[in-house]
């Protein structure tokens, strides 16, 4: 911890990259955890191009209540952190997640590489709105319609879809140019996100992880604070503070 300390007080410009396990601590399931969701909905069976293709309406089963699990979720004190540690040259939050709780928190600069639940996206005008607009239709059971007629969907990334080009290149860039990164809750396997700490540390950045598990990335990362993001990062910023 001390070491880590030091370093982010060394470092001039910082990027954070999280993962789902950011916002287990504001009640939201990973996939990959024991608990329900993702042990009922097969991913692939739901949340993929080719499935919501062939069956929207079986889509928007999950769609439905993943709006209303993270929509209706707060940030923790980890991510307050984050917003914290912009006083102290984080320059970008990269995620992958689609809740928007960075923003919820305050953070400036989030790159969301997985699209966002927060918004609504038609496929045959490229038209988008705010899911917020919708709320009342989509928890009532009701799929939100495009005004040129056609089904709305979440404007996340599915299984089977590339990432936003543009985000996606940003973040590389980020990553590049930070000299220290700090990521949380991913267990750093899922590509592309999985190349941003992978390009960061052959840029000559410090790698810092903070994760309750070791993951495939631990080996190479020059310190690892085992524990949960809503506790390792405010122990992070209080002794950054000091
Ligand atoms: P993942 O494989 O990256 O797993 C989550 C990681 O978080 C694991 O390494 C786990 O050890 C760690 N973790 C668990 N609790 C934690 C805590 N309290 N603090 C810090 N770390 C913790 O992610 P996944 O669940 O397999 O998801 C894969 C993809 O799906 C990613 O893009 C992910 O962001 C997305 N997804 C997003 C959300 C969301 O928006 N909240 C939820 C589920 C999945
Ligand atoms: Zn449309």
């Amino acid at each position: 911890m001390e070491k880590a300390v030091r370093a982010i007080k060394r470092a001039d410009k910082i990027a954070v990259l999280t993962g789902a396990g950011m916002s287990v601590e504001s009640g939201i399931a990973p996939f990959r955890g024991e608990d329900g969701l993702w042990k009922k909905f097969d991913p692939q069976e739901y949340a993929s191009l080719s499935a919501f293709n062939r069956d929207p309406e079986k889509s928007w089963e999950l769609f439905r209540i993943q709006i209303e699990e993270c929509l209706g979720a707060e940030p923790h004190e980890g991510h307050y952190s984050l917003v914290e540690l912009e006083d102290h040259g984080l320059n970008a939050v990269v995620t992958q997640n689609v809740d928007s709780l960075h923003q919820k928190a305050g953070n400036e600069k989030v790159l969301e590489l997985h699209g966002s639940l927060a918004e609504l996206f038609c496929s045959s005008c490229n038209s988008r709105e705010g899911t917020e607009d919708h709320l009342d239709e989509i928890v009532e059971g009701d799929i939100p319609h495009c005004g040129c007629g056609s089904m709305f969907r979440p404007d996340v990334v599915l299984f089977g879809e590339p990432l936003p080009r543009n985000v996606l290149s940003v973040s590389q860039r980020e990553a590049e140019e930070a000299d220290l990164l700090i990521t949380v809750g991913t267990s750093a396997v899922v590509q592309p996100a999985a190349s941003i700490p992978t390009l960061a540390k052959r840029t000559g950045s410090v790698l810092i992880e903070i994760n309750p598990e070791r993951t495939p990335l631990t080996p190479r990362v020059d310190h690892f604070l085992k524990g949960k993001a809503g506790e390792k990062l405010p122990e992070l910023v209080e002794q950054i503070r000091d």
